[in-house]
């Protein structure tokens, strides 16, 4: 079924690999013939809580080997997204060693993944207390929220600075049903600074692309792979790639068929994809 020149495949996670805790297919059998096809692969994920380190674990136990690299977070796609956008003076001296004192600091709401996206892209994430002197403002969901950071968010925000939300999720699922997601505290903060953000998720397709350069595969021949229309097909066509739907998690055929621009392949799921 993979049209054959695909050297990449950009996998969406839940919906494709498992559903909760139930794996969609014989992971380990699948990954193998993934393997031998000598296809290279990537994670892209709109949850920007979790590190790829944590996406490593929980993808070896489902019998997927990865490595951090392969994971792709829409916080890393926001770090990605704010370096070409920090105010002036952001500027790097010879060596990388940023120019004058906190120029390379961003207020985030958010948790550990988008905090390490951060620092690994050279940034400092700024506690609340040194909101004021941040270059950039990056909102995600933050299980530890406070009035203080929506605060003094909104207050850079109206002062210019550029504005990037992980994704545009207004849900977050939890065992016990969907509890407020990036999306609807992006919308605070829309709602109270009239300025709208630039997202790094789906269906933009900043995270699709960091994806693709690590990858090092050219766009025509890097498959997005995922089981929701609006989201992972919607960024793969955005972002100028193929894109294949899978059946094995929210969008059903019919939708699928419906899609406009049409949509490269459509698969029961990964298994059938690969085979
Ligand atoms: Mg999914």
């Amino acid at each position: 079924m993979l049209p054959h020149n695909i050297q990449a495949l950009i996998l969406d996670m839940d919906g494709v690999l498992w559903r909760g805790e139930e794996p969609i297919g014989d992971l380990a059998r699948i990954f193998g013939r993934i393997a031998g096809r000598g296809l290279k692969v990537a994670f892209a994920t709109n949850n920007g809580t979790r590190t790829p380190e944590m996406y490593v674990e929980r993808l070896a136990s489902f019998g997927v080997p990865a490595e951090p690299w392969q994971v792709v977070t829409s916080a890393q796609a926001a770090a990605e997204l704010a370096a070409p956008l920090l105010l002036p003076p952001f500027s790097l001296k010879k060596g990388g060693e940023a120019e004058g004192g906190g120029a390379r600091g961003v207020f985030a709401i958010g948790e550990a993944g988008v905090m390490e996206a951060l620092r690994e892209r050279g940034f400092e994430p700024l506690p609340v207390e040194r909101a004021d002197e941040a270059q950039a403002v990056i909102v995600s969901i933050d299980r530890g929220i406070t009035f203080q950071k929506m605060a003094e968010a909104a207050l850079l925000i109206r002062r210019g600075l550029p504005f990037i939300a992980t994704n545009p999720d207004k849900t977050f699922p939890t065992p016990r049903g969907e509890i407020p997601g990036a999306g609807a505290w992006t919308s605070v903060l829309v709602t109270a600074t009239g300025r709208e953000p630039i997202y790094a998720g789906k269906p933009a397709p900043a995270l699709f692309e960091l994806a693709r350069r690590r990858l090092g595969a050219p766009k025509e021949a890097t498959l997005v792979v995922g089981d929701r229309l609006e989201t992972d097909i919607a960024g793969g066509q955005a972002a100028g790639m193929p894109c294949a739907l899978v059946l094995s998690g929210v969008s059903g055929r019919e939708q699928a068929e419906a899609w406009q621009p049409e949509i490269d392949v459509i698969a029961e799921d990964l298994g059938a994809l690969v085979e």
